[in-house]
């Protein structure tokens, strides 16, 4: 069977079945990971280790800090704009999905949003071109959504920002190599490339730290991460591990190079089938179509319900839309193998021939 969703996402059945292996009693100490004290020397080396397998996959220089920590992608809409906004400066904010969109209206609770740039006229199947931003002249930062989960809309290019350069990687981290330098702060709930649900990665540059606006609640200014190697409270230690074990997996398949190459033959391999069948669509201009995400709709709607109880029948599960744009959604994450994609192009040629 093959998993399709969008988040939580498939995870690497090596390391399902390492992390099961290991469950009752870790490396031979008697307990679970769950059990340990995150303060005790196993978890710790856990902690560190997995940190230096993420510098080391992504490139992380020792200018940037990188925090595990929990509430989701979502509460680092309220945490970037309360750590790097200041005492009231402008914040620049592109808007080119729902992500986006939710992102925007947290940020207008603490700052004044100057939206710089948006494709809802388009639906958001389109990125708006970099020379139509309407930057601001002296923003605390500029943020973007390099992949909206739910449209399926994906940055190839990084826009060149004078201010520090957020970026919300939930989808798309790891999926392929990132300059890391040419940002302020990337962050990413893990449910998706990193690991399971519960823990949220912020990778912030240091100099960034330490000048959160005054009302930033403790737990939600990174410098109390930064200072206390994320445990300044209990950290979600089993995910933490999990996504240790997610990081060596990348490591040994040959780094993000050839998640790359692998992520973009899968990618073609269903757009191309999808553009070709004349029975299924999907609206994103094809410059900007997400590697990982991978909406579509069929000809006939009335057609949705016995598309998906055929796809689960075969094994193919969560390919259900997004409920705000309806359709369906193959999400293609690193764990999604390319058997999988076979799995469901053949599937779709099936049922395309006994509808059509
Ligand atoms: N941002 C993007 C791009 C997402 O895809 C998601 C979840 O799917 C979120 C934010 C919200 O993440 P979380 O559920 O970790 O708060």
């Amino acid at each position: 069977r093959f998993n399709f969703c969008a988040g939580p996402a498939s995870i690497p059945e090596a390391v399902l079945t390492e992390a099961a292996e290991q469950m009752l009693d870790w490396q031979g100490r008697g307990l679970s990971v769950m059990e340990m004290s995150h303060r005790s020397d196993e978890m710790v080396g856990i902690a560190n280790e997995a940190e230096a397998d993420l510098r080391e996959l992504m490139g992380i220089s020792d200018d940037y800090a990188v925090l595990f920590l929990q509430g989701g992608a979502s509460s680092q809409f309220s945490a970037v704009p309360l750590n790097l906004m200041g005492e009231g400066k402008v914040v620049d904010y592109v808007n080119t999905g729902e992500w986006s969109k939710k992102a925007i209206k947290e940020a207008k609770r603490y700052a004044k949003v100057n939206v710089v740039a948006s494709s809802e006229d388009t639906n958001f199947t389109t990125i708006p071109a970099f020379d139509s931003w309407k930057l601001s002249e002296d923003a605390a930062y500029l943020h973007y959504t390099p992949n909206e989960t739910i449209g399926g809309l994906e940055f190839f290019w990084t826009p060149e920002s004078k201010v520090p350069l957020v970026a919300d990687m939930s989808s798309t981290i790891l999926s392929r190599p990132v300059d890391v330098n040419k940002f302020g702060l990337i962050y990413a709930g893990a449910q998706k490339n990193i690991g399971p649900a519960g823990l949220t990665i912020v990778i912030v540059r240091k100099d960034l730290l330490g000048k959160a606006n005054a009302m930033t609640p403790t737990m939600m200014d990174y410098k109390t991460a930064a200072d206390n190697d994320s445990m300044y409270n209990t950290p979600p230690t089993l995910a933490w591990y999990l996504a240790g074990l997610v990081f060596k997996w990348l490591k040994a398949q040959g780094g993000l190079e050839a998640m790359e190459v692998l992520n973009r033959r899968k990618a073609e391999k269903l757009y191309s089938y999808i553009d070709a069948s004349g029975f299924y669509s999907n609206p994103v201009e094809v410059a900007s179509r997400s590697l990982m995400n991978i909406p579509f709709v069929l000809a006939d709607a009335s057609l949705d319900k016995a598309f998906l109880a055929g796809a689960e029948e075969a094994g193919l599960l969560n390919l259900k839309g997004h409920r705000s744009v309806g359709g369906m959604r193959a999400s293609v994450y690193n764990a999604v193998p390319e058997e999988a994609v076979d799995a469901l192009i053949a599937y779709m040629k099936t049922f395309a021939e006994q509808n059509s």
